[in-house]
């Protein structure tokens, strides 16, 4: 598709990546499940190893049905362009690849995703020697007052997973661009249906695509959309691997000879070439046509979580509901400046019964699956303090947010008053 800027999210979301097959016609995206791509000659193969032409080598850098999964995820986000990944991890570690060294330091939202809480604060500064500081999503301050002259990176979810904690995106953009340095936001939990963090002066998106992007709970995923417009030039002390001479590539600086598309190349070039986390073709293939559908899957999903969570709130057994839908909610303001007013499909609420209950209400339900995901059709339950937290002591679990009282759910698009109904029933029983 040429002409991109004038039409809306859902035809971009149908249209984008993928025209009828050159070769075959075949309408939808065929799986390149292939390894590797035979060069048209001498020159065209020494040409796709020295970065002078744009093509296909061997599929731990570049797939031509991952590529399309890329293009459809930069045009819906407003990116230059996008590079996936293996796992939504995966994108966070290849980001950080571009811009940290040892030593090198990030500012990250003290309330991210329970495994990239893991990332930042344990495996990266023991792996890498990146280390990080936390800082209140809300509070730009905060993340200004945390930046030393070793950071490299602000990183903050748009919406937190599980809280629904919405960051002041325009706020910690404007800390990052007086720092010179990138704002990173994992827009997972909100989609560019809810959010566009570029728009907002975001330079960098990071996704878990396992979540709503692929939207059916079947196929792993991540990506790093590059905004194109962070100035890696300006500041090439601090970022030598996008804005100095690359001796693999002899002596290309990736800045100048990419411009708006630096990063992501990078993230091909040398990132995927040489940390191997690439996506596989038919994960690509599955995310891709699950997000033709992510405007409807998405509104569904809003809600059939509204009416939840408001449905909770007014329960007698139900302590408290932290959902960013609700207007009781301190985060119903960024809700509606960030977010079109929606909380997203994922929450937490406490019971009034502790514990007890909370093992009686994900063993109890039948139309909610008790894993440990978010982000599918079907609706999930869990209790963090018995499964993914319980490793932690209970000061330590009140602390995450995951207290002994505490379900994480995240509603699915199933009838509304299904789901009401088989909560209502266990309720009773509790
Ligand atoms: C799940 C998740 C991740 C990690 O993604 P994987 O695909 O599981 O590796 C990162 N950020 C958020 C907000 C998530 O929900």
């Amino acid at each position: 598709m040429t002409d991109k800027s004038n039409y809306g999210l859902e035809t971009l979301a149908i249209h984008t990546g993928c025209g009828p097959d050159p070769s075959t016609g075949a309408r939808t995206i065929p799986i390149h499940q292939t390894t590797a791509f035979v060069f048209e000659d001498a020159e065209h193969g020494a040409d796709l190893f020295a970065l002078r032409k744009a093509g296909f080598v061997y599929s731990r850098l570049t797939n031509p049905t991952v590529g399309a999964l890329e293009e459809k995820l930069a045009v819906l986000e407003g990116g230059s362009a996008a590079t996936c990944a293996a796992s939504g991890h995966a994108a966070q570690l290849l980001v950080l690849s571009a811009l940290m060294s040892p030593g090198d330091h990030v500012v990250n939202s003290c309330k991210l995703y329970g495994g990239s809480v893991n990332q930042f604060a344990k495996i990266f500064p023991d792996m890498f020697g990146w280390e990080s500081t936390s800082f209140n999503p809300q509070n730009a301050a905060e993340a200004k007052a945390a930046i030393t002259p070793k950071t490299k990176a602000i990183f903050v979810e748009s919406l937190s997973n599980p809280e629904g904690v919405v960051a002041d995106i325009e706020g910690l953009a404007k800390v990052a661009n007086e720092a010179g340095i990138p704002l990173i936001v994992d827009n997972t939990m909100a989609t560019p249906y809810l959010c566009k963090p570029l728009e907002h002066g975001a330079h960098i998106v990071t996704y878990s695509t396992t979540k709503f992007l692929s939207g059916h709970g079947n196929a792993m995923g991540g990506a790093v959309v590059d905004g194109g417009h962070f100035n890696w030039l300006a500041h090439a002390e601090k970022f030598p691997r996008l804005a100095k001479p690359n001796d693999n590539y002899n002596g290309i600086i990736f800045a100048e000879t990419f411009g708006p598309m630096a990063l992501a190349i990078h993230n091909h070039a040398v990132g995927l070439r040489d940390l191997g986390m690439n996506q596989q073709p038919f994960n690509a293939y599955l995310t891709f046509i699950g997000m033709e559908t992510l405007s409807l899957r998405m509104q569904k999903h809003c809600d059939n979580a509204q009416a939840v969570a408001e449905y909770l709130e007014r329960h007698d057994k139900i302590a408290w509901v932290s959902y960013a839908g609700l207007t009781s909610s301190a985060h119903h303001a960024n809700a509606k400046k960030y977010m079109k007013g929606h909380g997203g499909a994922v929450f937490t609420f406490g019971m009034k019964g502790g514990y007890k209950a909370c093992t009686t209400m994900v063993k109890d339900l039948k139309l909610f699956s008790h894993l440990a995901n978010i982000g599918d059709t079907r609706s999930l339950i869990i209790h963090p303090a018995s499964t993914t937290h319980s490793q932690l002591d209970s000061e330590g679990r009140a602390r995450a947010g995951a207290g002994d009282d505490v379900l994480r759910v995240s509603i699915g698009i199933e009838t509304i008053e299904d789901l009401i109904a088989d909560l209502e029933r266990v309720l009773k029983t509790v």
